[in-house]
């Protein structure tokens, strides 16, 4: 009898197991791929290995300025994947070093729940017991029916996208979120010409709207068909209606980046009575699920889709097992666009803030008056820190930046947030000089002045 069996080894399932069996949990993690899960296999990390190849691409080709010599830049593809397979590689195995390490059994194969406490390994018919539950499904593409899209070999998820073997002379990505806008950066970056078509007004729709405007600049080589439903696809040809109008966009390759769903099929939720819809395994604060003794974990949740959101329900499912609860604060989980610029925020956006009736103060500081990012991106180049703040108190309640090392500085707000900072304490750190995140202090400066 297991005290803790995990299913599904991606960053909520693997971080949870480490936890657990740090702590001295008898811990089984079952898996039916590959250990680390969408993440690490076809998500978060291959797709930065590539946009970093699309970057060191970029900063061959136009580095002149800087009085970089360098002729006959070109891209390699298969380069580029055999790099990203590698690394991934290499990071499995310290996944696996690390359940070895905490004395987590990995057991490969497909898990079933056949009661609480009862999981049945489809492949081999094993049966394992366990005190508590953890389930990790994650969750997968979720590809709509639109008429022609089944069975189209220029459609793909993101997922068959990753392992392309050449480069398309064009592309379609229909879905302007995060995936669809990080593949939309890696390749018009290399000269591919990309269109995407978003059925909402504006792509990233949980970005501030003044900031999404900053970092579209940056897609140079991107056409956008925003407010656009696609109606049908045709081979590469993907029709989509505008209002009133119809058009068409040719395209070698189609990305559906419209979204991913939970895997909740097939695993013995019905049976054993989890309460789930199509959004997810429905969870409490301590990520238990309605049944007692089975908790529920990252994007199987429908609670936030980022594998960092994932370790942190995971942490939390394991803390509360071992009986000292813990809880999320969800006003202050960080989100990262890869592109070039990235861009990243916490909190609230101004839209956000104004919905739900705040008296908020706000500044917005262009990059370009950032000594680093001048030097680095030039007068032309875009950017921008934005901070949102309690006019009353001074309290931060939002951040969005936008710029290369956005990602990198993102992490400080969260924690500034979720220890309630004011303007003024961030007024009080001192900041690297030069760094681009000198421009979350000039913002916070503008408004210390602004609320006096
Ligand atoms: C292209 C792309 C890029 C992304 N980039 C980022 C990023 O930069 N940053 C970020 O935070 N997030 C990113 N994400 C999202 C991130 O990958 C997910 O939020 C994260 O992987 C969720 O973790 P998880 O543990 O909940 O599920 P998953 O990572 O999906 O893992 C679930 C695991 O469960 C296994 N499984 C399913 N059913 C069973 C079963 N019955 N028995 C055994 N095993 C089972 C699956 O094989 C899988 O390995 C990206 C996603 C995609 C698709």
């Amino acid at each position: 009898m297991y005290d803790l069996l995990i299913l599904g080894g991606g960053p909520g399932g693997y971080v949870a197991a480490e936890r657990a069996g740090a702590a001295g949990l008898r811990t089984a993690l079952v898996e039916r791929a590959d250990l680390g899960g969408t993440c690490l296999n076809r998500g978060c990390i291959p797709t930065k290995s590539l946009l970093h190849s699309a970057k060191a691409f970029h900063y061959a080709k136009d580095s002149s300025k800087f009085g970089v010599v360098a002729t006959d830049v070109g891209f390699d593809l298969p380069k580029a994947m055999a790099w990203k397979n590698e690394h991934v590689g290499k990071l499995r195995q310290g996944i696996a070093f690390l359940m070895n390490k905490h004395k987590v059994e990995v057991i490969v194969g497909t898990g079933v729940l056949a009661s609480p406490t009862r999981v049945r390994i489809s492949e081999t018919g094993a049966e394992l017991e366990a005190k508590r539950v953890i389930i990790a499904t994650g969750s997968i593409p979720s590809v709509p029916p639109i008429p022609g899209v089944r069975g189209n070999p220029a459609c793909l998820t993101s997922d068959e996208l990753l392992s392309i073997e050449t480069l398309p002379r064009s592309l379609a990505v229909i879905g302007g979120g995060v995936i669809g806008m990080e593949f939309a950066s890696f390749f018009s970056t290399l000269g591919v010409s990309v269109t995407v078509i978003e059925m909402l007004d504006e792509i990233l729709p949980f970005m501030d709207r003044e900031a999404v405007g900053i970092l579209k600049r940056s897609f140079k080589g991107v056409r956008f068909a925003l407010g656009a439903k696609v109606e049908s696809i045709e081979g590469g040809t993907v029709r989509y209606s505008t209002g009133d109008a119809t058009e068409t966009v040719e395209a070698e390759r189609i990305l559906i980046a419209t979204g991913r769903k939970p895997v909740v099929d097939g695993i013995g939720l019905d049976a054993i009575g989890v309460a789930f819809d199509r959004r997810g395994i429905a969870v409490d604060e301590s990520m238990r699920t309605n049944v007692e003794g089975v908790y529920a974990i990252g994007d199987v949740t429908g609670r936030s889709q980022l594998a960092h959101s994932a370790e942190a329900m995971g942490r939390v499912a394991v803390d509360s097992i071992l009986g000292t609860p813990a809880r999320i604060r969800w006003d202050a989980i960080p989100w990262v666009v890869y592109s070039y610029p990235e861009a990243a925020g916490v909190g609230l956006t101004e839209d956000e803030a104004k919905a739900k009736g705040v008296d908020y103060v706000k500044a917005t500081i262009p990059a370009r008056s950032n000594g680093r990012f001048l030097v680095e991106q030039g007068i032309t180049g875009n950017g921008c820190a934005k901070l949102i703040a309690e006019k009353a108190t001074g309290r931060l309640l939002g951040a969005t930046i936008v710029e290369p090392y956005a990602g990198e500085t993102v992490w400080g707000l969260s924690y500034a947030i979720s220890n309630d900072a004011t303007i003024r304490d961030l007024c009080e750190t001192v900041f690297p000089h030069p760094t681009a995140s000198e421009l979350l202090l000039d913002a916070a400066k503008e408004i210390a002045h602004s609320i006096g």
